[in-house]
């Protein structure tokens, strides 16, 4: 028995030391073992984290405005402004596999409407050789320049003989957002991936 324990004792040492080199010594063992299970533990929704979710938005009169399903799911830099804060904030400590369903006042949200956010435009702004005919359509979205250069999308609300008037609040202004979901991954933003702003990799840039 005595011999048998020894040579099972010895055919251990070796098996050992044939997998970790002749440095092997029982620190690097439990700092081995120690990798090994965090590699293994989930990370938690906070911020510089890579979150990916599937999600749905859906307005107070049921509408669905926003999705994204597990197969193409939202992938985003969790705490750096990439969402709504108030929308960070509520998945701040979810785990993998966590359900979620909030909702998000006008305020939180995409803010309230501002009717300072509503112009008139002379019909000329929208002529020209390079501009479509019918570029002129209620309800359209279009995108515009302020006197800057910052794009800003506007929605033709009206349609006038010398005159165009034109909303420019988020298309979400005023609206209650509810959201449904859950969280499908979660890891280490990279260096470079908080540097630039975004996702690289799945869901996110590839360059
Ligand atoms: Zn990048």
């Amino acid at each position: 028995m005595r011999l048998g324990r020894r040579k099972f004792g010895a055919y251990e040492l070796c098996t050992i030391s044939t997998l970790f080199g002749p440095k092997f010594s029982g620190q690097r063992l439990l700092w081995l073992l120690a990798s090994s299970f965090i590699k293994h533990v989930k990370f938690i929704c906070c911020p510089n984290h890579v979150v990916s979710i599937s999600y749905t938005l859906s307005l107070a009169n049921g509408e669905v405005a926003d999705f994204a399903d597990a197969d193409q799911p939202l992938v985003f830099i969790h705490g750096i402004g990439q969402t709504l804060e108030a929308f960070d904030a509520q998945l701040d400590g979810l785990n993998v596999g966590d359900g979620f369903s909030f909702s998000l006042t006008a305020e939180e949200g995409y803010g309230v409407h501002d009717a300072g956010w509503i112009v008139e435009l002379p019909r000329s702004v929208f002529g020209g050789d390079d501009v479509p005919a019918d570029i002129l359509q209620l309800g359209a979205m279009l995108p515009m320049q302020d006197q800057d250069g910052n794009p800003m999308d506007g929605k033709v609300i009206e349609i006038g003989d010398e005159t165009v008037k034109m909303d420019f609040n988020h298309p979400l202004a005023g609206e209650a957002l509810n959201f449904t979901g859950s969280i499908l991954a979660v890891r280490e933003a990279t260096a470079d991936e908080l540097d630039h702003g975004h996702v690289h990799g799945e869901g996110g840039h590839h360059h």
